[in-house]
């Protein structure tokens, strides 16, 4: 069945279907342990969107990583959730754009097997 929904992006030799995260746990805010960078930019608008303090929110839910700051996380069935997912995005609107430009980033150009694990919205070129 044709779709005309397919995103995809240049220098990438994969689709993504975003009708797929309908049937998805969310699997890109769960899982391993990892870091959910958050820009200056980020920052001040999730604070915004919670209506917070900017200074609140990064000594509420930013951990500090060197001189970056990463989303916390919470144990989530066997591994660990953002700390903003309970089923969604709490923060969708203005989620991070680390989270808005998942699943085109440049560490899956070379590991489309490992993202097609985790994302099932992934179409290869040529299937
Ligand atoms: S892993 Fe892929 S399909 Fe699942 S929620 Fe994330 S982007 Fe959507
Ligand atoms: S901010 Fe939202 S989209 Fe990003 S990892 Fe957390 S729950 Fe997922």
């Amino acid at each position: 069945m044709k779709n005309e929904k397919l995103i995809s992006k240049e220098g990438f030799s994969y689709k993504f279907n975003p009708e797929a995260c309908k049937d998805c746990e969310g699997n890109c805010c769960i899982g391993e342990s990892g870091y959910i960078w958050v820009t200056p930019q980020d920052i001040k608008n999730i604070a915004a969107f919670l209506n917070i303090d900017e200074e609140l929110f990064k000594s509420t839910f930013l951990i500090k990583v060197g001189y970056k700051y990463s989303l916390k996380e919470k144990p989530y069935k066997n591994g660990y959730a953002c700390i903003f997912f309970e089923n969604g995005c709490k923060i969708y609107p203005v989620r991070p754009n680390q989270c808005r430009t998942f699943p085109f980033w440049d560490y899956y150009k070379d590991k489309i097997e490992e993202l097609k694990k985790e994302c099932p919205g992934i179409i290869e070129d040529g299937e």
